[in-house]
């Protein structure tokens, strides 16, 4: 059931959540390529089976619990504990604040495997990785389905499925601007 990193960028690629174009990123900058992890989880067979290959990827260390933050890791990481045969919880934001709420919690000593699905600084895993250890839970590891490269703003180790460095440029050096492309938009139905 283990899916190499080429099997499950294909896969990702024909569910639409990576996109192949001309872009414009919320930064401002461009690139060729747009990723829309959310498009995997409308596919509820394809998310199982991401699920288990994070899953599987992990199966060395011992864990007694999933935590995702809401709202990215929340499929995602019901599919990996659903694989790993464990709870699952997910954390949200309360005033800006990232809290366990709706009764979830973690008990001392819980051995806690924490899911996003996309994380570029994952400054969103690092509020849950405090969380967990400051209710004196075990952090075993990080994962998520998609890497898209850079400095991480937790300290934990980090298994992503699929390492994914997009590449980005200014308006003004886009080799695809100068070559008079027009920019796409990821609704657009005509990207493939
Ligand atoms: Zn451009």
């Amino acid at each position: 059931m283990s899916m190499s990193e080429s099997t499950v960028l294909g896969a990702l690629t024909d569910a639409g959540a990576i996109l192949r174009g001309h872009f414009q990123l919320t930064s401002g900058r461009h690139s060729d390529t747009y990723v829309q992890c959310a498009r995997v989880l409308e596919d509820p067979a394809l998310t199982t089976e991401l699920g288990k290959a994070m899953a599987e990827s992990i199966a060395d260390l011992e864990v007694d619990l999933v935590a995702a933050p809401a709202v990215g890791g929340i499929i995602i990481g019901f599919a990996v504990a659903q694989a790993l045969s464990v709870k699952f919880i997910f954390s949200e934001r309360q005033q800006g604040k990232m809290t366990f709420r709706r009764g979830f919690c973690v008990a001392p000593g819980q051995r806690v495997l924490v899911v996003e699905d996309v994380v570029t600084t994952g400054g969103s895993v690092a509020e849950v990785v405090d969380l967990v250890r400051e209710a004196g839970g075990v952090v075993v590891a990080v994962t998520s389905i998609i890497d898209r490269g850079g400095d991480k703003a937790f300290d934990a180790e980090y298994m992503p499925l699929l390492k994914l460095e997009v590449e980005s440029m200014e308006p003004e050096h886009c080799p695809l601007c100068a070559s008079g492309i027009p920019i796409d938009s990821p609704g657009s139905r005509r990207l493939s």
